[in-house]
């Protein structure tokens, strides 16, 4: 089951008990059920369902509520929380320092994505300031070099690697020498894999682990192996004691869910995730955002930052946040850069309400549909758009002469000016999240 489906069964078993109009243990029990159901279907480890099933219940403590409590709010964010843990391994990745050479060393399987990993790691954080680089130490399989070549020279990256040498091991040693010379800040090493977890990649692996000590050491796991994945994660923490993950393939038809079983049966975190193979397809990965997108609530931090590393346009919006507020035009504005950062339905699901709206859309409708949610926006006066959205409600008259000037519905107006409504309480939520996470990036 692909990670979108788990979100919207998950989403569909909460929303159909809190529409309810008398909740009751049994439909209470039967939702759990449900949502137990989804996750074991999506490859997460039957244990650690388990424990999340009796968390929920315990939390939530039905039997035992007063008649008085919101009962709908309380079981909504039981249910996120214990989520949240699931994917949260409760250890702090390893934050990379500019003016110091940080040493990352890839390893992973062959054909887990670890070399279009490493280029979109590399442009990350050379898009964020640092001089980043990389090391091709996979002499083992041919055309590996090659491929780095490639993606690094189309990401305009610097890269270091043989043709002749064949023992990686003076490849990454020698790589990561000269550009720990040449004053990097980031050197990222990316190892041979093979198809199995043979001994000698295994050995080969320690070795090159010993060349460079890297600061960090990545592993790099395809979402769709499944169950296997956490052998799989084992064993290589065995001998290359990795800190941190990246899931590829994430947009792939795979059940997430064995990763994330990895995840917690290694207690390492994410740090990232591929959602495509083109360069950009890297999202950074946070328990948070990562629970609230599956479950379709949006994530506005990850699409603010991800607008401000494609140097697109962001106007006042950032400002606008820090300070809690949303105007139309911020909606607008955030339209226009979802519409260039393709592919939508990627994009979509960032944007708070914006996924489900979407529905089953295919790209084409969907940046139809965005279109016209930006020619509404064009159809207003300035007032309007630097308005809270509340002068609609106020003088309804508004709307109709802006779906005439758009060639759109009212209906459609008002639609944009819910979407807005629901970005805008985010926006006041996020208020003092954004300024901390602001502070994070400047100290970066
Ligand atoms: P390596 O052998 O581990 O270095 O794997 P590669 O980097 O060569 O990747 C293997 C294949 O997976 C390539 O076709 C990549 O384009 C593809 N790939 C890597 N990451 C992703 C991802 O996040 N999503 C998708 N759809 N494909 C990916």
């Amino acid at each position: 089951m692909v990670l979108q489906d788990l979100g919207r069964r998950i989403n569909a078993a909460v929303t159909d008990l809190t529409r309810s109009p008398n909740l009751d243990e049994k439909q209470f029990d039967s939702m759990l059920k449900e949502i137990s159901n989804a996750l074991v279907e999506a490859d997460v480890n039957i244990k650690l369902v388990a424990t999340l099933r009796t968390s929920i219940k315990r939390t939530v403590n039905f039997k035992d509520l007063p008649p008085s409590t919101n009962k709908k709010r309380l079981i909504q964010k039981a249910v996120y929380d214990e989520l949240v843990k699931l994917v949260d391994p409760h250890a702090e990745p390893f934050k990379p320092r500019k003016g110091k050479p940080n040493v990352i060393m890839f390893v992973g399987l062959q054909g887990s994505g670890k070399t279009t990993s490493c280029t979109k790691l590399a442009r990350w954080y050379q898009a964020r300031g640092f001089k980043a680089c990389l090391v091709c130490a996979d002499t083992f399989r041919a055309g590996a070099f090659d491929q780095l070549k490639q993606n690094a020279t189309k990401a305009k990256i610097p890269y270091y690697g043989s043709l002749t040498q064949t023992d990686p091991v003076i490849v990454a040693r020698e790589g990561v020498e000269k550009f720990k010379k040449e004053r990097f800040d980031l050197i990222i090493v990316d190892t041979s894999g093979r198809h199995q977890q043979e001994k000698e990649l295994f050995a080969e692996m320690s070795q090159i682990q010993a060349a460079v000590s890297p600061d960090q050491t990545i592993m790099v796991l395809d979402a769709t192996i499944g169950q296997a994945a956490e052998a799989q994660s084992r064993a290589f923490k065995d001998t290359a004691d990795f800190g941190a993950i990246i899931i590829t393939k994430t947009d792939g038809a795979a059940a997430g869910g064995g990763a994330i079983s990895a995840v917690a049966a290694t207690h390492t975190p994410i740090v990232f995730i591929g959602t495509g193979e083109h360069l950009l397809d890297l999202d950074r990965f946070d328990p948070r955002a990562f629970v609230s997108k599956l479950l379709g609530m949006g994530d506005m931090a990850g699409l603010v930052e991800h607008v401000q590393s494609l140097k697109l346009d962001q106007k006042d919006t950032l400002k606008h946040i820090v300070e809690g507020v949303f105007t139309v035009r911020d909606l607008r504005d955030q339209l226009s850069n979802v519409m260039k950062m393709g592919p939508l339905s990627k994009m979509a699901g960032m944007i708070p309400g914006l996924g489900a709206m979407m529905g089953n859309m295919d790209d084409e409708e969907g940046s139809l549909k965005l279109r016209r949610m930006i020619y509404i926006c064009d159809s207003m006066t300035l007032k309007e758009l630097d308005s809270d959205g509340r002068i609609f409600v106020e003088q309804p008259s508004r709307m109709t002469r802006v779906a005439y000037g758009s060639g759109t519905s009212v209906r459609e107006v008002e639609e944009l000016l819910t979407q807005h409504k629901m970005m805008a309480g985010v926006a006041k939520k996020m208020k003092g999240g954004m300024a901390n996470m602001q502070r994070a990036q400047a100290a970066m």
